[in-house]
């Protein structure tokens, strides 16, 4: 027997129409890419989005063809995160940091059919153009530009491609399970990997990311989503923003600590989302001008781990309540997200931060579990570490033509992290698998190491990694760029250890660096720091002798 109820598959085209129709008059504000404000209304993005499927259809695009952005967070780009979801075919948003050949490499393994572009991009897109087998057309965002023409043969315009379009264009009725866009994970060694979210996946993510101790947003919110539209759907804003018909803030490419106080400001925006690199900047800027960020009344963090000093930072002087979550490319993103219990409400301030530090817990939707390294379930008692798996509606099944399923023989997708989870189910990342460091059988975690570090006035940032050991196989050694004119000595940091972690998991050796290398979405790339100095505690060759 059947329910008697309505079936609607739960489709992205809905969200937007959603947005129009009932947030109509609402702003969508972006940030051009030549620097000035452009104010839209959620009416002026449906109906362009709407423009923008009829006409990719009258081009001859087939369900499900791949149509790649390289660009920025503004108004365009979100009429295309919709336009193409909405008209059934798949939104590929692209990285622009990926070295040429990976770029090269994920458009021609989606098999994109459209580029559309941001004017910055434009000498990346000539460049490749040659080596991109499947494209029909290159689209720039934005009006007609002679200049932008000479540099790419058949360049389209993207507000006279949609000119053509129809503002009245019905969307079609797709299946829930096809898919909406993809994204390619970061991955650090081999190809990236892609990510097919379908439309049931992204709207039941926004859905379970947004309830009141998710993201919490509302119609009276005016959000900022300073994570790139590149990366993981930028943690799925646009879709909320667009079901809950709130403003959206659309940050363009300035993401520096003073661009954003000036939007914040300027724009009463009630909650921003980035990683902790963007909020240090922030905060900076933040002290710099004297600005409090009256309107601003939440944070939220993710993408990699949160620096203890950022709650306080944020809570003491602005008022600023900051969410902690995590999440990958292969959970939409959002897994797990930090808000307090009713049982928590009596704590102090300190007490509340220290629960907050940790990334949270799973919205409905989502399980999390804890296995060792023979697949056997550990216990969520906040103490036993190990291999986090994570299963529900809205993560990765199996890669973009993997051809094969990405989970265990029971269903669940090993995320490559280590962590904890208490009998509440708070998680907390101790580690990437691959970067923990193993020493004499114990492990220690990078994470750990880092922030005792960064908590250190005269460090501006810090990795750990594992070096070879002799004797312990692997010890820590800390990667550190000091804050601008302040000075610390090895010996000094190594002191500021003492009493925070057990005297074994002190590192052996501190490297002063100027910089770190970061990968295409600002992460610390450990493994060139192994790379160049995993062999710093080995013996060098005839010391034997010696
Ligand atoms: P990506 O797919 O590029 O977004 O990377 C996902 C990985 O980033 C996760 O597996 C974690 O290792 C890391 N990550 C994301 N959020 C956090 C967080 N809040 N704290 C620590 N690590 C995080």
């Amino acid at each position: 027997m059947l329910g008697r109820m309505m079936h609607q598959p739960l489709l992205i085209s809905a969200l937007i129409e959603h947005a129009g129709r009932y947030h109509g008059a609402t702003e969508v504000v972006s940030v051009a890419t030549t620097g000035g404000i452009e104010r839209a209304t959620w009416a002026e993005v449906a109906a362009h989005a709407r423009r923008l499927g009829s006409a990719l259809m009258q081009m001859g695009l087939h369900q499900s063809d791949r149509c790649a952005t390289i660009a920025w967070n503004n108004r365009r780009h979100l009429e295309i995160y919709f336009g193409v979801a909405g008209a059934g075919f798949v939104c590929h948003t692209i990285n622009p940091r990926l070295a040429p050949e990976q770029l090269i490499y994920v458009i021609n393994h989606a098999e994109d059919k459209v580029l559309f572009i941001d004017r910055t991009f434009l000498p990346i897109a000539a460049k490749l153009a040659p080596h991109l087998k499947t494209l029909r057309a290159v689209v720039l965002m934005g009006p007609r530009d002679d200049e932008a023409a000479a540099m790419v043969p058949d360049l389209l315009f993207y507000d006279e491609f949609i000119a053509g379009g129809d503002p009245a264009f019905r969307w079609p009725d797709l299946a829930e399970t096809s898919p909406s866009s993809l994204c390619y994970t970061s991955g650090t060694t081999g190809h990236p990997k892609g990510v097919l979210y379908t439309h049931r996946s992204t709207v039941l993510h926004s859905l379970g990311g947004n309830q009141p101790d998710g993201l919490a947003l509302r119609a009276a919110d005016t959000v900022m989503p300073v994570v790139p539209m590149f990366h993981v759907n930028a943690w799925g804003v646009p879709y909320i923003a667009a079901g809950v018909g709130c403003k959206l803030v659309l940050p363009g490419p300035g993401l520096d600590g003073a661009s954003l106080v000036k939007l914040i400001d300027g724009e009463a925006v009630t909650l921003a989302l980035g990683v902790p690199t963007i909020w240090m900047g922030l905060l900076a800027a933040l002290e710099e001008s004297g600005s409090k960020a009256p309107s601003l009344t939440r944070t939220v963090v993710g993408g990699s781990a949160l620096p203890p000093s950022m709650i306080p930072a944020f809570r003491d002087t602005y008022g600023v309540d900051l969410i902690h979550a995590w999440g990958m490319t292969e959970t939409s993103p959002l897994g797990t997200l930090n808000q307090l219990l009713q049982k928590h409400q009596a704590l102090d301030d300190d007490a509340k931060a220290n629960i907050r530090l940790g990334q949270g817990r799973p919205p409905f939707g989502v399980e999390l579990r804890l296995v060792d390294a023979q697949g056997h379930e550990l216990p969520c008692d906040g103490v036993t570490q190990g291999e986090l798996q994570i299963r529900g509606h809205w993560i990765v099944d199996s890669y973009f033509k993997a051809g094969h399923s990405a989970l265990t023989i029971d269903g669940w997708f090993d995320t490559g992290d280590v962590a904890t989870i208490d009998a509440d189910g708070y998680m907390i990342i101790r580690d990437r698998s691959k970067d923990i460091i193993k020493s004499g059988g114990e492990w220690i975690s990078t994470v750990e190491l880092e922030n005792i570090a960064i908590g250190h006035p005269a460090v501006a940032n810090a990795a750990a990694i594992a070096a070879h050991h002799p004797k312990w196989d692997e010890r820590p050694v800390v990667v550190v760029v000091k804050a601008q004119g302040a000075e610390v000595t090895e010996a000094e940091l190594l002191a500021f250890y003492g009493g925070k972690v057990p005297h074994w998991q002190v590192p052996d050796k501190v490297i002063f660096v100027p910089s770190l290398p970061l990968g295409g979405t600002g992460k610390v790339l450990k493994n060139k720091l192994r790379e160049e100095y995993g062999n710093v505690l080995m013996p060098a060759e005839g010391d034997a002798e010696a």
